[in-house]
């Protein structure tokens, strides 16, 4: 190990910083130069193709087969003078990443000469066999074939020479077996419910759309490293590892000044992104050593996360470019801060309002309090939703610790917005307020922005907090695919809002006056949903207490909290709004729980196998050192050897203990892993799995990082945590 350790040094030293230049245009110059984007369509598309595409997108009408073909001949031409000699349509199956299968344009002409093919069919649909897919049970296999259609909302776009065309991804049957069909579905029912709500202050707002700003944490590792780490490359995460003496106790690395390798990756990958439409923006080294974040500007919810799956992937290839490799792992290393990709999500409406910003005027101001507190509401009900969408097996490492936000969803509202609410929840009942009173009230709101503008207080500890015009969610994966939060979000919200659309109607029927039912409704939610909001902090022990007192839910067990996908609540949200029937809901129940299952099973593996084949032996090895180097005092010292020899002594027995109880464990484990795997229900498994297989981990574990500690560094098989974390 010691030669390949400096061999990776030595590697390192010559890959320093790469040899390239970048291109010395203004970003603006090159910036969605690969995307088939407005400009592209003007110029390509013929005769009124662009205009019946345009409202089409606008106005998510169906799309005739003429105009496939017309956007299609269009589209054909742009890709091929741009370099595309294949065209795939891109997925998004329920795997970690998305999928591609690539056709040639080329196809034999009339006259059996080649050409290039594409029509309105070839864009429109593919047929990629689905029975490699998850599918959680619902594509039989009789029936593999599944669909790719189309998503005209998200526009084609370049990669290599490879036109792809997003895409939903359904069966045979038209379930849907991806990510992107269920979060179409929400973003439309959100948009029918906040215009419904909308339209109690105005009558010109028609349309709403989500947005979200993604926020992509990540860890860099030297690909020389990362070879030699066989559980990094089949997990993603360092199954074992002694902290090293220095990580990220200085808190030297958050927001420093960016290694140059890095920078040039950095760099590399914006560019990247930036000729693919993708709006990024920020950069900055994060808490623990080579962890960094990207962050583009917020798009169109749908948008914004097509393109975080594309940055997903664009980082894992240009990484290695650099020579690096990029972990998006949510806790690559113990002891050291995960990563997470937080998610800033608001709604906007066609007359340019974000209805999670303050308004400029006392009715203003009612719009947002009103989608403000059903937001409350819709979160405090569907915690448990919540979580189940983004707790996983790998998430679970990091939600809970003290870095991340807690396995306890809470909304955090700042002390301006919460007394303006507690103004709100004391004043208005049913007829106790005067008409000056409530003007008040509205002027007091009123003047908000300004303050906000100043309120700098930020609570990190919150897995869900309102930042001034959006809410942040932080408790989601850096692997994660956003679809899922931003689904469930979306999908919540909607149906809070039908509610509170209900109840206000019925208190008009009954003679309430607009504005009255309003700040009565409003004023309701704020009471029901008090126990979600929390301003305090969320890593604190006694919170975890008030927590529960509150009846706040605080579920760690994956899938404990996975059989919350399948409550009444769960159903109402998904099911009743029809963003996912009852058999896909199970469905994505059972693959996630199958995903978990696997995942754990896949590391406590890797796990044996490490110990068995890499640590043991050497952990013996360096035992034999010592007994020989015992042996050899006692032939030179005689009987004073005893004494000279007492520390050797012992560290050969704390060797031998260590490695026999990891010995043990490693046995107890694998027969754990043969009965978990008899159990033929799913759900029990995942459940045994959780309980009896995965607490082996950290135990094997705690003893290889205590041998790891003692045993020759010459002799230690893998690169070690100072290594990993600090080479770059
Ligand atoms: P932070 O301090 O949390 O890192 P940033 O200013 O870097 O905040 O913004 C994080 C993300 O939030 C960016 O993607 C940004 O575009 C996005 N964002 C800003 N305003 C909104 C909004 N109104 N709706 C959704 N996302 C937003
Ligand atoms: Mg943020």
């Amino acid at each position: 190990m010691a030669i390949l350790r400096f061999k990776a040094l030595t590697d390192l030293m010559n890959k320093k910083v790469p040899d390239m230049t970048f291109p010395s245009q203004r970003v603006s110059d090159f910036y969605g130069e690969l995307v088939f984007n407005d400009e592209a369509m003007k110029r390509y598309l013929q005769g009124s193709v662009y205009e019946e595409i345009k409202n089409i997108i606008a106005n998510g009408e169906l799309i005739n087969r003429n105009i496939a073909d017309g956007v299609a001949a269009g589209m054909k031409a742009w890709a091929i003078d741009h370099g595309a000699v294949h065209y795939s349509h891109w997925f998004q199956p329920l795997t970690d990443g998305t999928a591609e299968k690539h056709d040639g344009f080329i196809n034999y002409g009339p006259d059996g000469n080649i050409i290039e093919e594409f029509s309105g069919k070839h864009l429109a649909q593919q047929e990629p066999d689905a029975s490699s897919f998850p599918s959680g049970g619902i594509r039989q296999t009789f029936e593999a074939r599944g669909y790719t259609a189309w998503d005209v909302s998200s526009p084609a776009f370049i990669v290599g020479s490879t036109l792809c065309i997003p895409t939903i991804f359904i069966s045979y049957n038209g379930d849907a077996l991806d990510y992107k069909m269920p979060l179409l579905r929400a973003l439309h029912a959100v948009d029918k419910a906040a215009v419904d709500v909308c339209q109690y202050f105005d009558k010109n707002i028609t349309k709403v759309h989500s947005n979200l700003g993604w926020e992509q944490e990540y860890f860099l590792v030297d690909e020389g490293l990362y070879m030699a780490r066989p559980d990094l490359m089949l997990t993603g995460r360092t199954l074992m590892g002694h902290q090293s003496p220095k990580d990220q106790q200085l808190d030297d690395h958050y927001f420093g000044s960016i290694p140059e390798r890095v920078a040039y990756f950095m760099r590399d990958l914006e560019i990247e992104s930036q000729r693919l439409g993708i709006p990024v923006k920020t950069r900055h080294n994060e808490v623990a050593p080579n962890q960094f974040e990207l962050a583009p500007i917020y798009e169109e919810c749908n948008l914004a996360n097509d393109h975080n799956q594309l940055v997903m992937d664009l980082m894992k290839k240009l990484a290695k470019h650099h020579g690096f490799e990029v972990l998006l792992h949510e806790k690559p290393f113990a002891g050291v801060n995960g990563s997470g990709k937080h998610c800033n999500w608001s709604l906007g409406t066609d007359t340019g309002i974000n209805l999670f910003a303050p308004g400029k005027n006392p009715k203003g101001n009612m719009l947002f309090i009103t989608f403000l507190t059903n937001v409350m509401a819709a979160v405090h009900k569907g915690q448990d939703l919540l979580r189940s969408m983004i707790l996983n097996a790998t998430n679970q490492h990091r939600l809970g610790a003290n870095e991340a936000p807690p396995a306890i969803i809470s909304i955090f509202l700042g002390s301006q917005i919460s007394s303006m609410l507690d103004k709100i929840a004391e004043k208005v009942s049913d007829s106790k307020m005067t008409p000056e009173e409530k003007t008040e009230l509205k002027l007091g709101v009123g003047r908000l922005p300004e303050i906000l503008v100043d309120n700098t207080d930020r609570n990190r500890t919150s897995p869900f907090a309102f930042t001034g015009d959006r809410f942040e969610f932080r408790a989601v994966g850096s692997s994660a695919n956003c679809a899922g939060a931003m689904t469930a979000l979306n999908a919540m919200l909607a149906e809070q809002l039908v509610d509170f659309k209900n109840k206000v109607d019925e208190l008009i029927e009954n003679g309430v006056k607009k504005d009255e039912a309003l700040f009565q409704m409003v004023r309701n939610l704020i009471l029901e949903s008090a126990p979600i909001h929390f301003d305090g902090n969320g890593y604190a022990d006694d919170w975890k207490r008030e927590a529960a007192e509150r009846g706040l839910t605080n579920i760690t067990s994956v899938p404990e909290s996975l059989s919350k996908m399948l409550t009444e609540h769960a159903k109402k949200v998904f099911v009743g709004q029809g963003i996912l029937s009852e058999r896909e809901l199970e469905a994505r129940h059972e693959v996630e729980i199958e995903k978990f299952v696997k995942k754990v099973q896949i590391e406590s593996r890797v796990l044996g196998d490490l110990v068995l084949n890499h640590i043991l032996p050497i952990a013996i090895n360096y035992q034999n050192v010592l007994i020989n180097n015992v042996k050899g005092m006692r032939d030179v010292f005689g009987g004073d050897a005893e004494q000279l020899t007492e520390n050797e002594r012992q560290l050969i027995r704390k060797v031998s203990e260590h490695v026999s109880v990891i010995r043990g464990k490693v046995g107890e484990m694998i027969e754990a892993r043969k009965e978990c795997n008899r159990i033929e229900n799913a759900v029990d498994k995942a459940f045994a799995y959780d309980q009896r297989v995965q607490p082996f981990l950290a135990e094997i574990r705690h003893h290889v990082d205590e041998l790891e500690f003692i045993i020759d560094n010459e002799m230690w098989p893998l690169p070690k945590y100072r290594e990993l974390l600090f080479f770059r």
